[in-house]
């Protein structure tokens, strides 16, 4: 009688990345943009889709050049489509960098609370991983990374700017803080940068072949799901993605639709702006309520404290909002959504206050 695969030892007590499967006519808890696209352009997205289907017999080219292109475009003057290796969602991105950069020889290190995926795929790929604990108000600062840097002596480190589930802006000088020490890979996340107050840190990839930033079509694009992201790095760091990328990775449709989408960039601006002053209303409401806020430099917030954050989270579910509880304990994340949203969340925030005192 045969008997079910095992899982490799070192995978065992993994659970899988936790997607919500709740339901709820108000959804804050992807972070995601909450505009759909506007009829001008789904009818674009459309024509994108229908011309693609003219070769859809046929394979995709071996890597997506034309995507890597429109995104180099995207990304800054100086970038090359060779600076460029688009994923599906930058997951997939996040999970090439460690298949190629990562495994047992190596030691990441990152700082916690933040994206969840991280450690997973370090875990995933047998990468050993530092957690190392960020200060009570989540922020990251140069002292503290330097101290890190000195004591768990990573090759590997990933940042997050801004930093999720928390918020925080990720300051410069952490960035070149860490760059002192020379780690032969630093993944810098910068899955929110277009909400982000700070500058890319894409400009560091010219003088530093060990920075790779890697970005998402999924939030200020409002593409969660079409699946795109990519990776900016060195011509050769994105030379070894290839290497272990099977051929025809990406979709010959996900092709089209992320290059229609880069075509309509010009309508993230009014966007964002519409997000960060949503962001600082909800932001004061909650203050108002009493609640600490996490210091903001995305799309999203994290507040607290509350005795229990689960049931926080079904408090807000029953009444028809979904928020996260996925941040340190006694903490909630809430995506900005249009106005209405927003409305709906501070009207669940505020009765949940009075009801609770
Ligand atoms: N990085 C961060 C910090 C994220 O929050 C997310 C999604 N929540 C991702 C990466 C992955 O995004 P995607 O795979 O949709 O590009």
């Amino acid at each position: 009688m045969a008997t079910i695969p095992r899982l490799r030892d070192d995978l065992r007590g993994l659970a899988p990345y936790a997607v919500g499967k709740d339901m709820a006519p108000v959804r804050l808890n992807n972070n995601e943009n909450p505009h759909g696209p506007a009829d001008g352009m789904t009818n674009r997205l459309m024509r994108a889709v229908r011309e693609s289907l003219a070769t859809i017999n046929r394979y995709p080219g071996g890597s997506p050049e034309r995507l890597a292109a429109a995104l180099a475009e995207y990304v800054a003057p100086w970038c090359r489509s060779e600076n460029i290796w688009p994923g599906n969602g930058s997951n997939e991105a996040l999970l090439y960098l460690l298949l190629a950069f990562g495994g047992p020889q190596q030691k990441a290190m990152l700082f916690a609370p933040t994206y969840a995926m991280h450690e997973q795929l370090c875990r995933i790929t047998a990468t050993p991983v530092a957690v190392v604990a960020r200060d009570d108000d989540f922020a990251l600062r140069a002292e503290a990374a330097a101290a890190a840097m000195e004591e768990h002596e990573p090759t590997l480190v990933f940042l997050c700017s801004p930093n999720n589930p928390t918020g925080t802006p990720l300051p410069p000088d952490v960035i070149a803080t860490v760059l002192r020490y020379e780690p032969s890979l630093l993944i810098i996340d910068e899955a929110y940068f277009e909400y982000s107050q700070l500058p890319s840190a894409v400009s560091l990839v010219r003088d530093h072949p060990n920075v790779v930033v890697a970005r998402t079509m999924s939030k200020a694009f409002a593409f969660a799901g079409a699946r795109v992201g990519y990776a900016v790095g060195h011509a050769q760091v994105c030379a070894e993605l290839q290497k272990i990328s099977p051929p025809y990775r990406m979709s010959t449709i996900t092709e089209a639709l992320a290059m229609a989408a880069l075509e309509m960039a010009d309508l993230i601006p009014a966007q964002v702006a519409m997000a960060l002053s949503e962001r600082e209303r909800v932001r004061t409401e909650l203050e108002s309520l009493g609640y600490r806020v996490a210091d903001s430099d995305a799309n999203f917030l994290l507040f607290g404290t509350v005795p229990d954050d689960h049931a926080e989270y079904e408090y807000y579910r029953d009444r028809g909002v979904l928020i996260r509880n996925v941040g340190p304990r006694g903490w909630l994340r809430t995506a900005i959504g249009e106005p209405a949203e927003n409305d709906s969340f501070l009207a669940c925030a505020a009765e949940r206050r009075r009801t609770s005192r």
